[in-house]
């Protein structure tokens, strides 16, 4: 067996045909790097080009981690735009096929608020987001994380380039402390290692230049 097979990871059987019917018959290597270490429960950094696979490696993190049958909020996905948000959810629900009805909602700006709130009411395992939407649903008490334990930055140069820094730090200070924290970026600047430094536990670096 390939160090690049998903086989090669500890995943539940429906997940890897799930995997190969989605046309993923190898890890790409961002993937391959940082799944083992987010399915031991590190903290981790990931930078890597566009296209590289970032999606499915934090999916598959954070999945591995979700009890379904605990109807809470257990992961977070915090993106920069609406776009990019919907991709996300797009992949992490192909990724939940694997498990019976997951529920992904997505939460984002420009779009109404109160259908967002009613979406909230009727629950969810995963949320998908931007930050300035997120952050007012918390402050307006309609979203509660104390059930979260994986809080997944995604594209973060690019959520700091857009001014969301203190959104980010207003939605951290809600989530509990024992959660794991996965980053991912296309690239490392000093703003990411500083706000690495103060949210995340020991995390494991891992730059994957090439894509598959
Ligand atoms: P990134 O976030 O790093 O820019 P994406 O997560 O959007 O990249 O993935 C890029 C494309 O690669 C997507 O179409 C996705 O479905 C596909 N992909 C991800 N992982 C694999 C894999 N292991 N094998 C084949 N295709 C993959
Ligand atoms: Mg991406």
């Amino acid at each position: 067996m390939s160090e690049l097979d998903f086989a090669s990871l500890a995943l539940p059987q429906q997940q890897l045909t799930n995997l190969s019917s989605l046309g993923y018959e190898q890890m790409t290597p961002i993937q391959a790097e940082s799944l083992p270490l987010m399915l031991a429960g590190r903290d981790v950094i990931a930078q890597g080009k566009t296209g590289s696979g970032k999606t499915a490696a934090f999916g598959l993190g954070l999945l591995s981690r979700l009890d379904v049958k605990r109807f809470r909020i257990q992961a977070l996905v915090l993106c920069p735009t609406r776009e990019l948000a919907d991709q996300v959810a797009v992949e992490i629900r192909r990724l939940a096929r694997a498990t019976h009805n997951v529920k992904v909602l997505t939460l984002c700006g420009g779009m109404p608020f109160g259908p967002q709130v009613g979406s909230l009411e009727h629950g969810a395992h995963i949320i998908v987001g931007t930050p300035g939407r997120i952050e007012e649903h918390l402050s307006k008490g309609l979203l509660k994380l104390q059930d979260l334990n994986t809080l997944v930055l995604d594209e973060a140069d690019r959520m700091l380039e857009m001014g969301f820094q203190s959104a980010l730090d207003f939605i951290i200070d809600e989530t509990p402390a024992d959660r794991q924290t996965l980053l991912f970026s296309a690239t490392y600047p000093p703003q990411i290692e500083s706000i690495a430094k103060r949210i995340m536990v020991t995390p494991a670096l891992v730059q994957a230049a090439s894509t598959h």
